[in-house]
């Protein structure tokens, strides 16, 4: 499954080529081994790469438009997946952006709750959607000069401002700060650092997100790089890479020392 929340280039321009890939796959295997991929973009997303996917879904499964306050599911039979999408403030030339909350049932019980807050200015009502989320994925994007200090905010992207604001309204036990932009160095270290001393409440738990980072649904446990032990988020370190913009590296506290 492919989940798109806007149009811009950092999110979208992989979509041909993935296509391609599952095109070129299902030409070399039977049919009944062929595989698709099932397809929820943004409407912006929607409109401009849809065509570039044929042949890369179901025939019986186009891909469908994500719409503002409605909830998809993945027909769920034990286990089902569930999205609930939300408006965010983000592009004003893209009229569609949205984030997530994906709810992993089983049995109709919700087992895990992912609150994502995709590419957005802070919104008020964010800390509310993310209401009884295990884990919250914040879209970072840039810092401004001064953020720190509390005084300014983008009015078009989360920075340290709304990623701070989000972690101190949201009850949720995990987040994961996610998408900095890299025009301004690799700001990862200082701001996560930041946003640790300034969170205000002991218990919850933020962790840098990159490739590599596993989470194991429901007990919320992750993996471990090295000894591929599965521990507590509260245990796992993420030491800062010999050069800037490398992979974050997920430890536990035996391999960390
Ligand atoms: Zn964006
Ligand atoms: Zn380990």
């Amino acid at each position: 499954m492919v989940v798109t929340t806007h149009n811009h280039p950092d999110h979208t321009y992989d979509l041909p080529m993935l296509a391609d890939q599952v095109r070129q796959y299902n030409q070399q295997v039977e049919k009944k081994n062929r595989k698709y991929i099932t397809y929820l973009l943004d409407e912006d997303s929607h409109g401009d790469h849809k065509d570039k996917l044929k042949g890369s879904h179901s025939p019986r499964n186009s891909p469908r438009h994500l719409r503002p306050d409605t909830s998809y599911s993945d027909v769920p039979k034990k286990f089902g997946v569930e999205f609930d999408v939300f408006a965010t403030e983000h592009d004003n030339n893209l009229e569609h952006s949205v984030g997530l909350v994906i709810s992993l049932r089983e049995n109709d019980a919700v087992k895990y709750k992912i609150g994502i807050t995709s590419d957005t200015r802070y919104m008020a009502i964010l800390p509310k959607l993310f209401e009884g989320c295990d884990v919250v994925v914040c879209h970072f994007s840039s810092l401004r000069l001064g953020e720190f200090g509390g005084k300014q905010q983008s009015p078009r992207r989360l920075g340290y401002t709304g990623t701070r604001k989000i972690i101190q309204k949201t009850k949720a036990p995990l987040f994961l700060i996610t998408e900095f932009w890299g025009g301004k160095g690799d700001i990862r270290f200082p701001v996560l650092k930041q946003l640790r001393l300034d969170k205000n409440d002991d218990n919850k738990v933020v962790i840098g997100g990159d490739i590599g980072f596993m989470l194991n649904i429901p007990d919320g446990q992750v993996h471990c790089n090295r000894c591929g032990r599965w521990v507590p988020p509260e245990e796992i370190n993420t030491p800062r890479p010999a050069r800037d913009y490398e992979t974050l590296r997920y430890l536990c506290k035996d391999c960390i020392s």
